[in-house]
């Protein structure tokens, strides 16, 4: 932001020496139980913490909560119930149990079968057809029944981008409740907006030998323009193509009024310590835990800024409402992220920092999957020289190309076989 002081995500508590200190401290503790405890126990030790299921329009969500990440897989029973398997877990009955019909399940129960926690969904009538992921951070398992289409729904006409007007800093999160309960599921992801982060007076970060965030993140964002535009065909929406400040909010806002079907959100970290470097991709975070500090995290720093008497106190319906709109493309946005993630690590050589989820301002309220990618250091003097090399440049843009060419055609195949998008 200013004076060179580190503006991104890597600047967030975790890397502060301060919270590193309680970090170390966590550690020590874990370490000591993990003694205390039978080595066996400590290793097969994950459980199911908790169910969450709410519905939706289009699908209802049932969400397992897990003390620390798993796999799983989907079987069917012979009396038409499917079962959550999720490996080396343990589960008590009354921790995950549905008793009434919510949306498209009629109930939920679980029972722990030799290492494995079985969770069994009864479908409603109105299921059609299922999709669920493994998440990391929270650990969880986020599984979707898909309802059958209701004869009302028709294609939403696109909005030209040209009839959109910036709102300025006032006013709340574009979205509002009727943000997530209309849109139709796309068939084809022929819509994609990219946000060159920062802009204007906000440079972003700034490197040792001076090279600004704002430029190369605009810079590597035109080259994926232009390869998305170039090669996929798609219509792709920027929210600034030059040096000019854009309100957080009209960014997703821009991104909502054109009807996008992707949010691709591009930075570039920093944080004191000139050693660190590497790749990182973030999609929303939706724990309470961590919109608690999100005050704190530099990447935030310039939407307080904009909204001095921001606040997002329960009470704050819109922010409630708008975290839900961008819940319910948490599956796709993790998706879109990993992919893009692994590529960028392959292609660039970087250390891979790997996914993670975090309260972004930024991403609050996009009505479609979203992800921001901090592609290198600029505060590492080695990687601040590669992003200013335009070969560097294209490498990176070309890495997210590829990823969101490979979403795009997996999207695609699993609308047209009828197995719903999101
Ligand atoms: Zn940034």
């Amino acid at each position: 932001m200013k004076g060179g002081l580190p503006t991104d995500a890597a600047r967030d508590p975790m890397n502060e020496p301060r919270f590193r200190k309680t970090l170390v401290s966590t550690v020590v503790a874990t370490a000591f139980a993990v003694l205390v405890a039978s080595p066996a126990e400590a290793k097969t030790a994950n459980a199911v913490t908790g169910l969450t299921v709410k519905d939706y329009d289009e699908y209802t969500a049932v969400i397992v909560k897990l003390s620390r990440s798993a796999t799983f897989k989907v079987t069917k029973m012979k009396d038409g119930r499917l079962a959550l398997v999720i490996d080396n877990c343990k589960v008590a009955p009354s921790t995950a149990k549905l008793d009434k019909s919510v949306g498209a399940v009629k109930k939920i129960t679980s029972a722990t079968v030799k290492s494995e926690a079985w969770v069994y969904v009864t479908l409603g009538k109105n299921a059609r057809s299922y999709e669920g992921t493994a998440l990391k951070k929270p650990p969880q398992i986020f599984f979707k029944v898909l309802k059958k289409k209701t004869p009302s729904e028709k294609p939403v006409e696109k909005t030209p981008a040209e009839k959109y007007t910036t709102s300025g800093a006032k006013g709340e999160f574009p979205t509002s409740a009727k943000g997530f309960a209309a849109d139709t599921t796309p068939t084809v992801i022929d819509t994609i907006c990219i946000d060159p982060g920062h802009g204007g007076r906000f440079t972003g970060a700034e490197g040792p030998k001076g090279t600004v965030e704002k430029d190369v993140n605009l810079d590597i964002s035109l080259r994926l323009a232009r390869m998305l535009r170039d090669k996929l065909g798609v219509r792709v929406i920027m929210t600034r193509t030059d040096d000019s400040h854009v309100y957080m909010r009209d960014r997703t806002g821009l991104s909502n009024a054109v009807k996008a079907d992707l949010f691709i959100d591009v930075h570039n970290n920093a944080v004191l310590n000139a050693k660190v470097g590497g790749t990182e991709t973030y999609f929303l975070s939706e724990t309470r835990s961590d919109w608690d500090r999100a005050a704190s995290i530099a990447e935030n720093q310039e939407f307080l800024e904009e909204n001095p008497n921001f606040t997002t106190d329960a009470g704050s319906l819109n922010f409630i409402l708008s975290m839900l709109a961008q819940n319910e493309y948490l599956t796709e946005s993790s998706e879109l992220a990993y992919d893009v993630q692994k590529n960028l690590v392959q292609s660039l050589e970087l250390r891979d920092r790997g996914v993670k989820q975090a309260p972004f301002y930024v991403l609050v309220g996009c009505q479609c999957p979203s992800i921001l990618v901090e592609i290198a250091f600029i505060s590492k003097t080695e990687e601040e020289k590669q992003l200013t090399d335009a070969a560097f440049q294209d490498k990176a843009a070309t890495a997210i190309f590829d990823a969101v060419k490979a979403y795009k055609e997996r999207y695609e195949a699993r609308v047209n076989r009828g197995g719903g998008g999101r």
